[in-house]
Parts: C-alpha cells; structure tokens; sequence
C-alpha cells in the first residue's frame, strides 16, 4: 500500500468536512449554511451563464468581479485575489506567505484546516492555548519565526477579538504575514478590512459561502496589499488557471451588486442568533457570546457528546469536535426562526430523557 505515493502524499492527513445528510427532515445545524437562499438576481445571473459559452474557457484574471469585490471595501482591484472557495485561498496563502521549516502560529482551538495545510506543506506550528474563556491570548501571538494565523471571529468558539488588537498582532509581527480568516465577519462588527492600507503584512481572507449564503458555488477572496496578491496569483498561475468557472463568477458577480438581500439575512441571523443564545441560558447552558452565525455552548450537567448523539437520534445534526479542551461543547448554527424553533422542541425531549437518565 502506498507504494507509489510522494512523500506529501503520505504524511497528508485531510481534513474532515461536517455531515452532510441532505434528507428534508434533518435539520442540519452543523456546517454553518446560510439558511436563507441567495437573491433572485444570483440565480438569474447563474441561470444566464449556463449557455452555449461553457464550451470556452473562463477568464483566467475575473477583473471585473475583482474591481466589483475591491469597491466594496474601499480598496482596488491589485488588492483582490479571488479563489475557488475561501479554503484554497487559504491553501494557496500558505504556500505563497509561509515557509517549510520556520514555525507559524495559530490558535489551539481554531478552524482545523490550518494544522492540515501546515502538515502537507511541511511548515512546522505551534498552536497557542486559549484564555480560561477560550478567548485569544493576544501577546502569545507577538513574534512568530513562520507568520500567524486565527479566524476573527474565531471558530468554533465564535469569539472576536478587537481591531485594536489584531494591530498589536500585526506591529509585533513586522517582518511576517498575518492572515485574518474572516470567514465569519459580516455577522460581527470587527473586520480588519480598514487597516490593509496601513499594514503590507496584513491579509484578510473572506468568503461568500455564509453571509452571501453561496457554499455551493465556492468563491472565496483576500483582501491586502498589492504585493501580497501578486504572490498568490503567482502561485494560482502556477497550479490552475481557471479555478473559477463562468457560472461562479457570474454567481458571485451578482451578489456583489445586490448586497440588500445579504444585509437583510444577516440582520435576520443575528436576530434570531440574541433569541436563541437566551433560551439556550434558560436551559442551563453556558452560550460564549457570539459574533457568527453559530453559538457555542456547553451545559455544566449534560455530556455534550451524549447531548450530540441523542440530537442526531432526533434528526438533529450539531457538531461536536472530540478533542481535549472543547470536548464538553457543541458548535450549533442559527437556522431560521422556524428551524429553530424546531430545534429547541427536540432539545426539551433530549434535556427531559438526559435528565432522567442522569
Ligand atoms: N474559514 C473558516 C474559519 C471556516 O469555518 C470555513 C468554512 N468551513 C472556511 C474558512 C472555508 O469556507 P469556504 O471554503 O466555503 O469559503
């Protein structure tokens, strides 16, 4: 076995994506969907694109949806890089801004694709412990030999840490990338967007896949200086040249020029995010306060891998990450009102039977 394999192919060890059970009757909680549709104009501009054209190939360089993206946040098209889903623009930034041999740091508790990247790249880490309330120990972040990594607001734990210390991050880094996964952002106030004219070591790696609510159509971008865009196109051009495809540019194109139905859901997210982090205080749990679209909770008297397990009994999907430190949580997304509504009439019959067990 594995005879044949590279050396990078061996000591891979992928990461391993949430459930995906497409039953109507599940209600899926566990990957952090949007669970509002895109706009009607999203789906035109996809339904236009699927013509005669798809036997060309697409634009290598999609300047127009760069521009498009760069408008947005004040910035210019030379400071956009767009990629097939945020995750290869992290996987790409890996490899343009860090290097095998010199230790990176991230967060011990953090989005688990980073120690998968750092793994197949060969670059060394060092994942930093949380604070007692899983929140970020800034000063540890101070000085790395390889460059730094966090989302902000982090996940699971759907904390952010402020502006104000994301510059310390950067000061304290002055000859290293940092990279801020802002993935979850547009459900937070707290986006570093405004200091990448400021900081050439800064960049911002963001999706459209949960506030544009398009996971399925895999565009990601990052934000920062021009030269730090032209590495990744360097590496881009050197992997694929057409990573996204005609129906995705056009997708995403769209959703750039209506950005009302996003505001509107996310205003609805985070709505629906304040009613459901009460209930769940009701119930007994701890609820980290949250600036994403998912709670992170813990209750001091249920397993939560039991809780997990007896949801799913119930065709409720959660996450639950086994892993030391946050074993005792649960990573919940915020549906719609409805859903979550839903939710909370199986979770009463699992908290009644736990107890009763108990
Ligand atoms: N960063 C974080 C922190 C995430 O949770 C996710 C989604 N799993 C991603 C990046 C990747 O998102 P996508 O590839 O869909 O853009």
């Amino acid at each position: 076995m594995q005879t044949y394999w590279s050396s990078m192919a061996k000591r891979a060890t992928p990461y391993v994506p949430g459930e995906q059970m497409n039953e109507k009757y599940v209600l899926k909680l566990n990957t952090n969907e949007n669970p509002y549709p895109p706009s009607q104009a999203v789906i035109r501009a996809i339904t236009e694109a699927a013509n005669t054209d798809l036997r060309r190939y697409p634009s290598p360089d999609p300047e127009q949806l760069r521009e498009l993206i760069g408008k947005t946040y004040d910035l210019t098209k030379d400071q956009v890089f767009i990629g097939n889903g945020s995750d290869e623009v992290l996987a790409f930034s890996f490899m343009a801004f860090f290097e095998p041999g010199e230790t990176i740091r991230f967060p011990e508790i953090t989005y688990s694709f980073y120690p998968v990247y750092a793994q197949l790249f060969a670059i060394p880490y060092e994942p930093i412990p949380m604070q007692a309330d899983l929140s970020l120990d800034i000063e540890r972040f101070f000085h790395s030999e390889g460059g730094v990594i966090f989302p902000n607001p982090n996940a699971p734990t759907s904390m952010a840490i402020r502006i104000e210390e994301i510059r310390k991050i950067l000061e304290q880094n002055p000859t290293r990338v940092v990279i801020v996964d802002e993935a979850y952002v547009d459900f937070s106030t707290k986006s570093a967007v405004s200091l990448i004219n400021e900081y050439s070591n800064l960049l911002i790696v963001q999706t459209t896949s949960k506030s544009r609510s398009l996971a399925g159509l895999r565009v990601g971008y990052a934000l920062g200086n021009e030269d730090l865009i032209q590495a990744l196109i360097q590496i881009k051009d050197s992997i694929n040249s057409y990573t996204l495809d005609r129906l995705a540019i056009a997708g995403a194109t769209a959703s750039f020029f209506d950005s009302l139905t996003t505001k509107d859901n996310i205003k609805k997210i985070i709505q629906t995010r304040t009613w459901v982090s009460e209930k769940m205080k009701a119930y007994g749990f701890q609820v980290l306060p949250s600036e994403t679209n998912f709670i992170f909770v813990t209750h001091p008297k249920v397993s939560a891998r039991q809780l997990y397990a007896q949801l799913k009994q119930r065709q409720v999907l959660v996450r639950y990450f086994n892993q030391p430190t946050i074993s005792q949580y649960l990573r919940i997304t915020i549906g719609t009102d409805k859903e979550m509504e839903q939710f909370f009439k199986r979770l009463d019959q699992v908290i009644k039977s736990c107890h009763r067990l108990g």
